[in-house]
């Protein structure tokens, strides 16, 4: 069903009609269309965890050489989470993997590629346990599929371009992100630690590798043998443990098992911090939050962990 927006952007090229899966676009690109490669000239896109692990396993990159030559710097928030985006072809808008014959790296191209011409929202109503999903059209005036004579359902569209696995693969970093910005202004702004630890956690994953495979992850964490085996020999694997660290280092989330002292120890350590910052006005409460959070990372001598 689809359903009218009540105040439509008049200048946004997304159209303010939300569809759902099983509604149909009119909508074909195809090689040979007019406008071939117009919507990779210009861009401005946005790269999620996923879509690093494909692209640097593409090229034969570790993630860090690839962050390096082919992305971009940006923020995700305004207390400046940090975020990357696809890199640009010298002194260009273009994107950095564009060729005379089209993408160059399509069957690993980013979920934001696979997407256009669609938007897509994720919303979680207030006590509800799964996410309501949205899609809008984007019509661009360059782009000439929108005239094409072809129609599909956005279910058909989304199996076409293979976003079912992007999506999966990205939804619990997608939760991180959305609670860490809904997040920041009640604790005040977040640390350059924390800022340290997401990015590590999302986007460099051969470092996030060697972090799990260090002595000081085994001396705090608790993890049978075949774990580690598995996390540090799939890619997938630990791109999904990851996560479950970043919630666990950032919101308390607890799923990853410390070794029993030394979780005693942490917990003694927060009450008492805890206690004496019961008695505080707001102002350094936030402050003092900010400091026990940064303390309970060095104390792991690791960028994170059970608190
Ligand atoms: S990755 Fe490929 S599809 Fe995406 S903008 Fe670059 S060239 Fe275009
Ligand atoms: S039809 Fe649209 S998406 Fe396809 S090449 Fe043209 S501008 Fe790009």
């Amino acid at each position: 069903m689809s359903e009218e927006f009540k105040e439509p952007k008049p200048d946004s090229p997304v159209q303010p009609v939300s569809l759902a899966l099983d509604d149909r676009f009119r909508f074909r690109c195809r090689k040979g269309i007019a406008c071939f490669n117009k919507c990779c000239e210009d861009t401005d896109i946005l790269l999620t965890p996923y879509d690093l692990l494909r692209l640097k396993n593409r090229l034969d990159r570790s993630s860090r050489e690839f962050i390096d030559r082919y992305t971009r710097d940006c923020e995700l928030d305004s207390h400046g989470m940090p975020g990357l985006k696809l890199g640009h072809r010298e002194r260009s808008s273009a994107c950095v993997f564009l060729t005379p014959e089209g993408c160059g790296v399509y069957s690993d191209r980013p979920a934001a590629c696979r997407y256009y011409a669609l938007g897509h929202m994720a919303l979680r109503k207030k006590d509800s346990p799964t996410d309501e999903e949205a899609y809008f059209v984007v019509k661009e005036a360059h782009c000439l599929g929108h005239g094409e004579p072809h129609e599909q359902t956005i279910r058909d569209y989304r199996i076409e371009q293979g976003v079912d696995r992007y999506d999966e693969a990205n939804r619990e970093w997608r939760r991180i992100v959305l609670k860490k910005r809904s997040s920041g202004p009640a604790i005040g702004r977040p640390s350059q630690r924390s800022f340290e630890l997401f990015f590590l956690a999302s986007y460099d994953l051969d470092g996030f590798r060697a972090f799990v495979a260090s002595e000081g992850f085994r001396k705090v964490f608790d993890l049978p043998p075949e774990e580690y085996a598995r996390l540090l020999g799939d890619e997938e694997a630990l791109l999904q443990f990851a996560f479950r660290y970043l919630k666990q280092a950032l919101y308390g989330e607890q799923s990853i098992p410390a070794r029993e002292q030394v979780a005693v120890e942490r917990l003694a350590r927060q009450r008492e911090r805890l206690a004496a910052m019961a008695v505080l006005s707001d102002e350094e409460r936030a402050r003092r939050q900010d400091e026990l959070y940064e303390s309970l990372l060095d104390e792991d001598k690791a960028p994170g962990g059970a608190a």
